[in-house]
C-alpha cells in the first residue's frame, strides 16, 4: 500500500494502436500492401495521464492490461514518462486494449478497437488503490472502461473531498444521471455535448446552451471545447457562461486533442488550486494547441520543458 500523495490519479483506459498506412482500405476478403507501419500508445485514460505527468504532475494510473507483450510494453511507457503503476494491473482473462488502424491515402480510416482487458478494471482495483486515491489532489475518469467502475472511482474520490475530472467519452446517449453529481469538472467535446444535450453543438452560443443544460444536471462546472475555437467555461456560482478563445493553429494530427486538454486541466487543477477555472482552460487550451502540430497521440505531447515559462 502507498503512503504516497498524488497529485492526479486517472482511473481508465490503456491501448496501444496498430496503425497501417495504405493506399487504399481494402476490401472484405482483401489482402493488400500497406507502406507504412507503427505501433502508437493510446487510450483515453492513459493519454491523459502521460500529459498531466509531461507538465510536472506526479501521476499514479489505475487500469488494466494483458499479461502479454503489449501489457508489459505500456507498462514501461509509463514508466517512462514518470507515471506510478502500482495500481496497473495485469491479466491472463483478456488482451491489452488495441486499436487496428488503416489509413488511407486520402486520410480516411477504418478502425476495430477491442477494449479487451479494460473492461475487467473493477472494484477489486479501485479498493487496492483507494488509500491513494483518498490522498490525490485530483481524479480523472472517461468511459472507455466499464462505466460502473468510473462511476464507483468518482464516488471514492467525492467521499474523500478529492476533486474529480469526469470526460464522458466516448459518449453513450444514456449517461447514468448521478455521473454528473460526482463531476466537478464535466469536460466534453461538441459532439459529445450534442449527443447527451440533444441539440447542436456548432458555435459558441450553442456551446452555451448546452453547457447551461449540462450544469443544470448537477455537476459543480462544465467546460466544453471546441477545437481551434477553445472552449467555454461554465460554473455553478457564476451562471453566465465564459468563451475562452485560443488562438487557432494550422492541425497537422488533433489526434488525442481532447486528452491532452483534460490532462493539462488536471495539471493545473492539483498545482494552483485557487486559479479561476478559466484560466486553466486557457492554459489548457495552449497545451492542446500545442499537441496537435505534430504526428501522433502521445508523441505529440509536450513536455513543460518545451513550453512557455508563462504557462506554469
Ligand atoms: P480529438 O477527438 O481529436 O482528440 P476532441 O474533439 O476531443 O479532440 P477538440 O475540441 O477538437 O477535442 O480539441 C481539444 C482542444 O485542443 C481545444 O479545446 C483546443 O484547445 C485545442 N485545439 C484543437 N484543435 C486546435 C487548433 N487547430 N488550433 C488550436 N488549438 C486547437
Amino acid at each position: 500500500m502507498t503512503e504516497e500523495a498524488f497529485d492526479v490519479i486517472v482511473v481508465g483506459s490503456c491501448m496501444t494502436d496498430l496503425v497501417s498506412q495504405a493506399p487504399r482500405l481494402p476490401k472484405a476478403g482483401e489482402t493488400i500492401h500497406g507502406h507504412k507501419f507503427f505501433i502508437g500508445f493510446g487510450g483515453k485514460g492513459a493519454n491523459q495521464c502521460i500529459q498531466a505527468a509531461r507538465l510536472g504532475a506526479k501521476t499514479a494510473m489505475v487500469c488494466k492490461v494483458g499479461k502479454d507483450f503489449f501489457g508489459d510494453n505500456y507498462i514501461q511507457n509509463f514508466k517512462d514518462n514518470g507515471v506510478h503503476t502500482d495500481f496497473v494491473g495485469q491479466t491472463s482473462n483478456s488482451a491489452t486494449g488495441a486499436a487496428s488502424i488503416i489509413v488511407n491515402d486520402a486520410g480516411e480510416n477504418a478502425i476495430v478497437i477491442v477494449a479487451g482487458a479494460n473492461m475487467l478494471l473493477g472494484s477489486e482495483e479501485l479498493h487496492k488503490a483507494l488509500p491513494a486515491i483518498r490522498h490525490t489532489k485530483v481524479l480523472v475518469c472517461q468511459l472507455e472502461i466499464s462505466p460502473q467502475t468510473s462511476l464507483q472511482a468518482l464516488r471514492m474520490a467525492q467521499e474523500n473531498k478529492v476533486k474529480t475530472i469526469f470526460n464522458p467519452a466516448p459518449a453513450i446517449p444514456d449517461l447514468g444521471p448521478e455521473f454528473y453529481g460526482v463531476s466537478d469538472v464535466f469536460c466534453c467535446n461538441e459532439s459529445e455535448a450534442e449527443l447527451l444535450t440533444g441539440s447542436s453543438v456548432g458555435n459558441v452560443d450553442e456551446a452555451h446552451k448546452a453547457g447551461q443544460e449540462l450544469l443544470k444536471r448537477g455537476c459543480r462546472s462544465v467546460i466544453i471545447t471546441l477545437g481551434p475555437q477553445g472552449c467555454v467555461v461554465l460554473k455553478v456560482e457564476e451562471p453566465s457562461p465564459k468563451y475562452v478563445p485560443t488562438t487557432a493553429v494550422t492541425a497537422v494530427d488533433t489526434t488525442g486533442a481532447g486528452d491532452s486538454f483534460i490532462g493539462a486541466l488536471a495539471f493545473y487543477m492539483a498545482h494552483y488550486p485557487t486559479m479561476p477555472l478559466e484560466e486553466m482552460a486557457l492554459r489548457a487550451n495552449r497545451v492542446a494547441g500545442v499537441s496537435v502540430q505534430a504526428v501522433g497521440t502521445q508523441t505529440s505531447y509536450p513536455f513543460r520543458k518545451d513550453l512557455p515559462a508563462e504557462l506554469f
